[in-house]
């Protein structure tokens, strides 16, 4: 798709090969990075949170028996000074929810600064710039072994070893995104293409398929496209604003780890290990 356009009737979807297709609404759902979402709202950027999440899964029957006994079936926390881990059981190969055959996940927000340690973080081994993300098979070795020898130091002994033990560990740039409107004429946009929530929440893919019910419906209620769009954007532009910011007021505390020592110190006395676990993903209304 090269070009999106919107008349009054009907939306016009441009292909590289010059092919034109006609629609009645057109649909950009093209996720965080959006090509049309970049052309239409070109002053709307994804703004870096100051932080980035450290990802992996570990096979449970890979744990030591302590660690899996302290962990496995808990929703746990860990929070020393100036870093936040969670982890939680998934479901194995397969999808398996079969007892040994689970994965404990692990998330871990670092503070990382977006003009020193990030860079280097996004560089491989041949000195290539991954800007945009990078692929895990293409994190540097030492940058792996920094991020281990800091588990085994900063942790709790368990979390340590379930970050040591994830075979693939990756990470993922904390962004924040908001558009002002969804609806542009006939072309509608949904999910991360619209609205980026930081993962604390633990709401991107429920917020995407709430977006997509929420145009069904409006289409279903109204015989004109303009007006469904318009039930539409209103409803869910609140939404993915009030989703964003309570994701945002979540990860401040992280934000904070760059700031100066009187910034930190204020971030410290509002993250409590009950405000964090009392917020951190749990069913909220929006
Ligand atoms: C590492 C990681 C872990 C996450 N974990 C969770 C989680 O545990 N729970 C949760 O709720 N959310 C999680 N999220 C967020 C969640 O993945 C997103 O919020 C959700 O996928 C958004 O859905 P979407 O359909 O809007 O966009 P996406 O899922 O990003 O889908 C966009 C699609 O558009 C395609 N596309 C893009 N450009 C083009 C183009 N030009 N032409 C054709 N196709 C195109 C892409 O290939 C992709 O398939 C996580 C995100 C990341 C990065």
């Amino acid at each position: 798709v090269v070009a999106v356009t919107s008349e009054e009737d009907h939306a016009s979807v441009t292909l590289s090969d010059g092919t034109r297709l006609s629609a009645n609404l057109v649909i950009a759902a093209d996720g965080f990075r959006s090509s049309l979402r970049e052309r239409l709202l070109p002053d709307v950027t994804l703004r870096y949170a100051g932080y980035v999440a450290w990802r992996g899964l570990v096979d449970e029957r890979d744990l030591s028996k302590a660690t899996w006994d302290a962990l496995f079936e808990k929703f746990a926390f860990c929070l020393p000074a100036h870093e936040q881990i969670l982890g939680y059981p998934v479901a194995g190969p397969g999808n398996s929810t079969r007892a040994g055959e689970r994965r404990y996940n692990f998330v871990w927000y670092r503070a990382t600064s977006e003009h020193g340690a990030l860079p280097n973080l996004l560089t491989d081994a041949t000195g290539k710039l991954h800007a945009n993300g990078i692929a895990p098979h293409l994190i540097r070795a030492d940058v792996l072994a920094d991020m281990e020898e800091a588990a085994l130091t900063l942790l709790a002994p368990q979390f340590g070893e379930v970050v040591t033990k994830a075979p693939v560990p990756l990470f993922q740039p904390i962004y924040d995104l908001e558009v002002p409107r969804m609806v542009f004429g006939r072309i509608a946009l949904l999910g991360d293409a619209a609205f980026v929530a930081r993962p604390h929440c633990g709401m991107g893919v429920t917020k995407a398929a709430g977006d997509a019910m929420a145009l069904v419906t409006a289409l279903g209620r109204h015989d004109s496209i303009h007006a469904a769009l318009a039930d539409f954007d209103a409803a869910r532009t609140q939404t993915g604003a009030a989703i964003v910011q309570h994701a945002r007021h979540l990860g401040a505390y992280m934000q904070a780890q760059l700031k100066d020592e009187t910034d930190r110190e204020m971030a410290e006395r509002y993250r409590t290990p009950e405000a964090v676990m009392r917020e951190t993903a749990v069913p909220a209304r929006f």
